[in-house]
């Protein structure tokens, strides 16, 4: 027989979960993005076996009082909107208040945070959606959140998650592509300790490039014109011609500070090399377009 009830808080978290976490690297992004909400000017992630055994991410942004900190494990709860009309002003990448929950519901979570307001942090750690504990914490102010035993809690997700080298290759690109995106902030990654890369905040395009993608990449990019329009801009490095690649691994474009997948900027990026590059070949680009939200007419 069938009854109707309503679901446990722990596995409405889990079922959210399965779309807020498909792999490591999405639970990175969610953290990166709410750090970057924070207004960290530094950020560090780590991770250890492809972010199956140990993943964090640490920031030097406004922090969160101790009962901030409680709340934003609870579903729904975000600082970001209040009222539906807020929707037309979005400014934050989060507004959803699921994403923590969602990765505390599905991993061994540990949160410590500090605004600058308060002379000590607080610690809270949540295993599978449980509270385990919260306690002060002494911490300079900012956010350090650190997961464990992902997808322990509901093992069933765990025999989706690729090989350690697979889901550490997608956290490297999605960190890279949101260091490229934020100018304003220095990022380090690390892998078991050693760094992969660190990007220097407030530095010229063209040396986070050779830092964050590579020497040899940067020296295959040109600096592109600017082009202006009112409500629109569109910046940023363009491959030399005759440097090309058969994917679009360094095909890159950022609209409005976010990194997106964007085929159409792809294709138009890829025509307009013409002749310049073979055909079935894709152009390096680092391009950056500001467009007005509210859009123009
Ligand atoms: P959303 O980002 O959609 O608001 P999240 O579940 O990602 O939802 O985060 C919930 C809330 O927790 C955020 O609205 C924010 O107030 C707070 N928060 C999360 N991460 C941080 C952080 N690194 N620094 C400061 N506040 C944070
Ligand atoms: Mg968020």
């Amino acid at each position: 027989m069938s009854t109707i009830r309503i679901l446990a808080p722990t596995v409405a978290n889990q079922i959210a979960a399965g779309e807020v976490v498909e792999r490591p690297a999405a639970v990175i992004k969610e953290l990166l993005e709410n750090s970057l909400d924070a207004g960290a000017r530094r950020v560090t992630v780590d991770f250890s076996r492809g972010g199956k055994a140990q993943m964090s991410v640490e920031d030097d942004g406004k922090g969160m009082t101790g009962d901030e900190a409680l709340l934003s494990l609870e579903r729904h709860a975000t600082s970001k909107i209040q009222v539906a009309a807020d929707l037309d002003r979005i400014a934050t990448f989060g507004f959803r208040g699921e994403a923590l929950p969602s990765i505390a519901s599905v991993a061994r979570f540990t949160m410590q945070t500090r605004p600058s307001s308060a002379p000590a942090g607080t610690e809270i750690a949540v295993n599978g959606g449980q509270l385990i504990h919260r306690r002060d914490h002494g911490m300079a102010p900012g956010t350090r959140i650190e997961i464990t035993n992902l997808f322990h809690p509901v093992p069933a997700r765990l025999k989706f998650l690729k090989s350690d080298e697979t889901e550490a290759a997608h956290i490297v690109r999605l960190v890279r592509l949101y260091a490229i995106a934020h100018p304003e902030v220095g990022f380090l990654l690390r892998e078991d300790g050693r760094e992969i890369f660190r990007s220097p905040g407030d530095a010229p395009l063209l040396d986070r490039v050779r830092e964050i993608w590579g020497r040899q990449v940067a020296e295959e990019v040109a600096i592109m014109p600017v082009f202006e329009r009112p409500g629109l801009r569109l910046s940023g490095l363009l491959g030399k011609p005759g440097v090309s690649r058969g994917t679009r691994q360094d095909l890159v474009t950022v609209v409005n500070g976010r990194p997106v997948d964007s085929r159409t900027m792809a294709f138009a990026l890829t025509e307009s090399y013409h002749t310049l590059i073979p055909k079935g070949r894709y152009p390096l680009a680092f391009v950056f377009l500001e467009i007005d939200p509210r859009g123009s007419t």
